[in-house]
């Protein structure tokens, strides 16, 4: 009862921007809210039977499923509450690695028994192993089965918690651990008992920073103060994680000349990541350090240096084996796409890639693939069935081949564009952008 009055609350309030911002739009687009409001009360409904089919799978088999589908069909008789309505996809899930093994499933389902590389990047842990400990930590209000389908303005999910509440949430709570509470103060009691009974529970750095940023904002500073004194007695010096978790305390209470102290010590200690260069940049901007700023935002994002400059060429090996450079397509409007088939937003750019690239193939334009996938048959099979036709370079290192290494790419998508001289256009060409600027280069230099 409590969770569908919530709910009605929140979806109120959703209502309303949706319709503000359709509003311009003429009243067809009226309809659409109206759907909207549809979808996110069915999805609600497929939350709730999901969760009274997770209770009675658990009353028999005294465990979570493995997966969302093992409740079909003996607990969820009909498949279809696995099935949101907004979902465009119909159960095909934009990252990979949670799709269920049986069946179309629009939910991610948080206990999932996937892979995840673990918090010091040193293994891979089970999903379900480190909810369980997260799950020591924030209780039963943590999200089990979550709806990323119903995406408004901001980015917003609509969670099942482990207890059965239904509520809205942004797509990492942890950061904002009060959206998944019913109120502040049950936050704070809950955060300030688990660090005093899970010492050494693997999560316990943002449990920190989220009760800091939390004490100062019902002006417990006193509270703050101490929690950071105890936080700084358990931090690892080699810990780079744990000290950005101790900045972003700082930053809660607004001691940015000892964050500062805390980064330039970072840098000594780490001269080449990129990370420390990037928080730097940003305390000297709130310090008023321009071009401190500047200069540390070039050193994190090195590629910024190279727009409008030539791109040093690489050499690699394509999928098929032979040798490939940058230097073999001088002359040509080249999009230098690192990308990987687990890279929901490359995936789906690749249609208008493909647009571009059959429009303007003839005029002097082409694609090379830079591919981040460490499995070859699975990169093998996207591009056939995709009918990609221009060539990849795969050294199956994933982040670590040499041509990323060598040209510091530290996400993807990450599309450059490159003019007929070798020049560096940009490091964005994506979207509508990518045609419009393949139609200018290819200008440029023909007439
Ligand atoms: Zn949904």
């Amino acid at each position: 009862m409590k969770a569908i009055l919530m709910l009605g609350i929140v979806l109120g309030l959703l209502i309303t921007s949706a319709n503000l911002e359709v509003a311009a739009q003429g009243e067809t687009e009226i309809l659409n809210v109206e759907q909207y409001a549809k979808n996110i009360e069915i999805c609600t409904q497929n939350l709730i039977a999901i969760g009274k089919a997770i209770g009675a799978y658990q009353k028999e088999h005294g465990d979570f499923p493995v997966w969302l589908s093992d409740l079909h069909p003996k607990h969820l008789t009909d498949g279809n509450p696995l099935i949101c309505p907004a979902d465009k996809k119909n159960g095909k899930p934009i990252f990979t690695p949670n799709t269920d093994p049986e069946m179309p499933v629009s939910y991610s389902y948080e206990f999932n028994p996937r892979y995840i590389v673990n918090r010091d990047r040193t293994g891979h842990l089970q999903l379900r192993e480190s909810k369980t400990e997260q799950r020591k930590l924030y209780g039963d209000a943590m999200p089990l089965v979550r709806c990323r389908h119903h995406a408004n303005k901001e980015f917003v999910v609509l969670n099942l918690s482990f207890s059965s509440r239904i509520y809205w949430s942004s797509n990492t709570w942890e950061n904002k651990p009060e959206e998944i509470y019913e109120s502040l103060e049950e936050t704070i009691s809950t955060l300030a008992a688990g660090i005093q009974e899970q010492p050494d529970n693997e999560h316990l750095s943002s449990v920190y920073s989220a009760l800091v940023r939390l004490y100062m904002k019902v002006e417990r500073a006193e509270d703050a103060e101490n929690l950071i004194n105890r936080y700084k007695e358990t931090l690892k010096p080699d810990n780079l994680r744990d000290h950005f978790a101790l900045g972003t305390m700082l930053e809660a209470m607004n001691r940015y000349e000892e964050l500062l102290q805390l980064f330039a010590k970072l840098e000594e200690q780490f001269p080449e990541n990129r990370s420390v260069f990037s928080r730097l940049s940003k305390i000297h901007e709130r310090l008023g350090n321009a071009e401190l700023a500047n200069e540390y935002h070039l050193k994190a994002n090195p590629v910024l240096a190279l727009i409008g400059n030539t791109v040093p060429d690489f050499s690699a090996t394509d999928l098929d084996g032979n040798p490939i450079s940058l230097a073999q397509y001088r002359g040509k409007v080249v999009l230098l796409d690192f990308w990987a088939v687990w890279c929901g937003p490359c995936v789906a750019e690749m249609p208008n890639v493909k647009k571009v690239y059959d429009t303007y193939k003839d005029e002097g334009f082409d694609v090379i693939g830079i591919s981040l996938d460490t499995d070859e048959g699975r990169l093998r099979g996207y591009l056939e069935e995709n009918e990609i036709p221009w060539r990849q370079v795969f050294s199956r290192k994933g982040g670590d081949s040499p041509v990323v290494r060598q040209y510091h790419i530290s996400s993807i998508p990450a599309p450059w564009l490159i003019d007929r001289d070798g020049t560096l256009i940009t490091h964005q060409a994506r979207g509508k952008a990518l045609e419009r600027l393949v139609a200018e280069a290819l200008k440029d230099k023909s007439d």
